[in-house]
């Protein structure tokens, strides 16, 4: 593993030493990345070395902080072809600890937490990043502060109470839940590990793109759709790929267009992107059936836009209705049960290979892409139940669907 240069705020440029625990600039509150010697690595660490390493993110160790890992078995998941789409993959992120991608951020701001020496972990969750952070706070000793809106999927509230975490919800959303964090933290002496307010988290996250690299033999695909909620898994990628350049790993391909995937309930990324603005507004009213996608201001919203511009990317919202038929979709044509949010990939898929009167379609049926399922449909059980779906009838002691 590396060690961690120090910490570069994404706005104004400032350095920040990597031996302290940080949140955010304190000078203008941008985004922190943490920088490694990509210089020296880039004649040691070259992508032939990855191949008999363990099939978790700390293969890619070289361009991770040197920490002792806490690790669960974390990525690596795996990369499937479509069985409806010629060109597309379906990168099946449901696999991993606590069923969604949010284990891979966790597994490395919870290893270096641990590192520095701090010993209560505090988080406002949609859902899934709760569960993660209350598993790999188990796993590493930590105690656990976990604040999630009151309907959040029941998988998510249960997950906490086993992984033995302090829960609280919050008759709210997540923008609410960070307020209660960032009021209390000081004086309960907990370390804020909200999406974005600590580096670490998008240094787990980013090993998707590399992850992408290995696993398309040393390709990157033309395009990435990806849900965003908070944008760290676009954000993270995007981090990664300019390693990979500094590395000398993308020689003679140009990197994917990103497309930001979000629900038409909660849409702020959509509608600052279609208002060229460079930093979106409080989404009033947020309501979908894709928790993970109920963030109605996130905080990296200036490289989000940023990314999707450089990519030449974009982004677009479906409906909840949209995204039921997508889940069922997956489920019957490719077997794979995916959380609401991934679902929204497919949805946007279709949306973008579609051609809007004369105009020639977003994306080619030549196009390699690769929709991102971020979770599995097993935690939103109950928010499948009796949506639309068939519902289970009890006659005369008979149980069976109609
Ligand atoms: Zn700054």
């Amino acid at each position: 593993m590396s060690k961690v240069i120090h910490l570069e705020c994404t706005r104004c440029g400032s350095d920040l030493p990597a031996d302290k625990p940080q949140n955010v600039c304190p000078k203008d509150g941008g985004v922190l990345f943490a920088r490694y010697d990509l210089r020296s690595l880039k004649t040691n660490f070259t992508p032939d070395l990855l191949a008999d390493r363990s099939a978790t993110l700390w293969r890619y160790r070289e361009v991770l902080p040197d920490v002792g890992p806490i690790s669960l078995g974390e990525g690596f998941t795996p990369l499937l072809p479509s069985r409806e789409f010629r060109n597309v993959w379906i990168k099946d992120e449901g696999l991993n600890p606590t069923g969604s991608f949010k284990a891979r951020g966790v597994s490395v701001a919870v290893s270096v937490a641990k590192s520095l020496g701090i010993k209560k972990i505090a988080m406002p969750s949609a859902g899934n990043a709760g569960s993660a952070l209350a598993a790999y706070a188990a796993a590493a000793g930590l105690e656990a502060h976990i604040f999630m809106p009151a309907d959040v999927p029941l998988a998510n509230r249960v997950e906490c109470e086993v992984y033995g975490a302090n829960l609280t919800l919050v008759n709210g959303l997540i923008s609410d839940c960070g307020r209660i964090v960032a009021e209390r933290k000081e004086t309960e002496g907990w370390f804020d590990v909200s999406t974005l307010k600590e580096p670490y988290r998008v240094e787990g996250k980013k090993t998707m793109a590399y992850e992408l690299f290995e696993q398309l033999d040393g390709q990157l695909p033309d395009a990435i759709i990806f849900p965003s909620g908070g944008g760290v898994g676009v954000i993270a990628m995007w981090k990664a790929f300019d390693e990979m350049e500094q590395l000398g790993w993308l020689t003679n391909q140009s990197r994917p267009r990103m497309i930001v995937a979000q629900a038409a309930g909660c849409a702020p990324i959509v509608k600052a992107w279609n208002e060229n603005k460079l930093a979106v507004e409080m989404w009033k009213d947020s309501a979908t059936v894709a928790a993970g996608l109920r963030v109605p201001k996130p905080y990296g919203d200036y490289l989000v836009l940023d990314i999707l511009r450089r990519s030449k990317g974009t982004a677009v919202a479906v409906t909840d209705d949209e995204i039921r038929t997508a889940v069922r979709d997956w489920g019957k044509h490719e077997g794979i049960f995916a959380a609401p949010e991934g679902a929204a990939s497919l949805a946007i898929y279709r949306k973008l290979r579609m051609s809007s009167g004369a105009d020639p379609p977003f994306l080619s049926e030549n196009e390699r892409v690769v929709l991102f399922n971020t979770g599995t449909g097993l935690k939103y059980l109950d928010v499948f139940q009796g949506r639309k779906h068939p519902v289970s009838r009890h006659i005369g002691g008979i149980i069976g669907p109609y």
